[in-house]
């Protein structure tokens, strides 16, 4: 049995609350790694630590912390089989969807390397008589990110590249259900010549989490996860001061319009409802047929294909997808199954009896189609986060703009159609922040930014792309006069530029 630590100052311990959790792999159900929870002293040991290091990595040039983020980039692209492999067997996703979950992360580190213009200032000459004024971005110091199970190398690339690279230290308390490739990150960081102290890893759960949200040396928090974690997140971080920006759940609906190619819509419903179990914050969990004909024709061509899900353990790479992430997961997505059942909703293809030979304790989960869904359910209401779509018929284009601007999460969308103004009238109207037209999972790329509406965003600025800049530095700006451009005598009213 492994034991997993912290990884603090560049080195890895073993962390001092006598607390750990059981890591699983859920292809086979077994235990496979002990994690350390970390206490409030684990905690403080790693701010000491960053707080250490960060000021002569704000000092080192722009061009030299994007040096080392590209050495980084090269060692991560050196060692990706293994990684995915390795992030495949503690997530349960499948090894091609693994890569695809280290490839987004190093995404945002590839756009993290154009620091140098990322954080340039602004500089106006002669804003006053004689007075020249400009802006300044500079590290906010230490940070913390809070990051779920689903994107294990993601999401904590999401948060450290940029925050790292504008020159903060990085607190990562990363899931206690997947936190080995977050440790294996840390160790590459550290190769590619990240000093000690300038990424450190806290393992933990609760605990771990509310000393960085009490600890006065964070500076700012960036969280994602689950929306009532979310909200808690926000609410005790900002309270105490902290600049803090909380991602959370999602109910994503695909809008499928009379004219839509039914053949594509089908390939993107199921690819983006079943892909990696349905545990995706941009998965589609709501399909919306427009009137009955489109929703008829629509049920006829997805029910064989859910029935026919080649769901594997997750080394198999011709899988559609593998297991939930843990037992406890797995009952509760069952749960929401039964309850759907009891609410009144067709379940069309059910997937609760699912056994995978030589697998029979992994979490596994057949697909699940429910039919006739209406907006007062709770599986319509509720996040599943598990392989269950659910059918809800519009009767018209109004009503299908309507669900998801009247949903309380606004995290993405997709309308699949033919016609320019339905789509355009779509994308300008509908309440959520990530919209896809003929693209079911419109997860933006690193250059623009990340973050949805309502109950799915807690806080003002996006993940990735500029904000990501403007979220881990804080502004300074200067006015300047020389003093040959000083006036005689003392200004009693405020100076304008009348
Ligand atoms: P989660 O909310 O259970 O956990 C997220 C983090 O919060 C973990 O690090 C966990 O240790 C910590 N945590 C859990 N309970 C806590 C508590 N009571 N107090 C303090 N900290 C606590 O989420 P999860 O199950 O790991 O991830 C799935 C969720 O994340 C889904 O809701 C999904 O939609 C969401 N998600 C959102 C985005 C986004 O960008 N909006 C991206 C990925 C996942």
């Amino acid at each position: 049995m492994r034991d997993i630590g912290h990884f603090i100052g560049g080195n890895t311990v073993p962390g001092t609350s006598g607390r750990s959790g059981e890591v699983y792999e859920p292809m086979t159900g077994e235990v496979r790694a002990r994690v350390a929870l970390a206490s409030k002293a684990d905690l403080r040991a790693a701010v000491e630590n960053a707080k250490a290091a960060q000021p002569a990595w704000a000092a080192t040039n722009p061009q030299r912390r994007a040096r080392v983020l590209m050495k980084f980039l090269d060692l991560v692209h050196q060692e990706y089989d293994s990684l995915a492999e390795l992030l495949a067997r503690e997530h349960g996703k499948t090894i091609p969807d693994a890569k695809g979950d280290i490839q987004r992360g190093l995404e945002v580190v590839e756009f993290a390397c154009g620091v140098p213009h990322l954080m340039k200032g602004e500089f106006t000459e002669g804003a006053g008589p004689g007075i020249d004024m400009y802006s300044i971005r500079q590290p906010l110091g230490v940070v913390a990110g809070i990051t779920p199970f689903n994107f294990p190398a993601m999401i904590p690339l999401w948060k450290a590249g940029p925050a790292i690279a504008c020159g903060n230290a990085f607190i990562l308390k990363p899931s206690e259900r997947d936190p080995s490739v977050p440790m294996r990150l840390a160790e590459l960081f550290l190769e590619a010549g990240l000093p000690p102290g300038i990424f450190n890893v806290v393992n933990g759960d609760k605990e771990a989490v509310d000393a960085i949200l009490d600890d006065p040396d964070i500076q700012a928090v960036g969280f994602v996860g689950s929306s009532a974690i979310a909200e808690y997140i926000y609410g005790r971080a900002a309270a105490n001061g902290k600049r803090v920006q909380c991602f959370g759940g999602a109910k994503n609906h695909m809008i499928i319009m009379p004219d839509a190619d039914m053949d594509q819509a089908v390939d993107a419903l199921i690819g983006a409802g079943y892909g990696s179990a349905g545990e995706r914050c941009m998965a589609v969990s709501v399909a919306v047929p427009v009137g009955q004909a489109t929703a008829d024709r629509l049920i006829e061509k997805l029910v064989p294909r859910v029935e026919s899900l080649k769901i594997g353990p997750s080394t198999d790479p011709t899988a559609d997808y593998g297991p939930l992430v843990t037992r406890a997961h797995l009952d509760k997505v069952k749960a929401y199954v039964d309850l759907g059942v009891e609410e009144g909703a067709k379940l069309l293809v059910d997937g609760r009896g699912f056994k995978l030979q030589g697998y029979e304790n992994g979490f596994y989960l057949g697909g699940c189609l429910f039919d006739e869904v209406t907006p007062d359910m709770r599986i319509y209401k509720d996040e599943i986060f598990g392989p269950v779509l659910s059918v809800v018929r519009a009767k018209d284009y109004a009503e299908a703009l309507r669900l998801p601007s009247e949903n309380e999460y606004g995290n993405g969308v997709a309308i699949f159609t033919r016609d320019g103004d339905a789509a355009r009238d779509f994308a300008s109207k509908v309440e959520v922040g990530m919209i896809g037209i003929n693209v079911p999972i419109p997860v933006p790329l690193a250059y623009y930014t990340f973050g949805g509406w309502k109950r799915s965003g807690f806080g003002d600025l996006n993940q990735h792309g500029p904000d990501s800049f403007r979220f881990y530095t804080k502004t300074k700006t200067v006015t300047s006069r020389w003093p040959s451009g000083v006036k005689e005598g003392a200004e009693f009213s405020i100076p304008t530029m009348r």
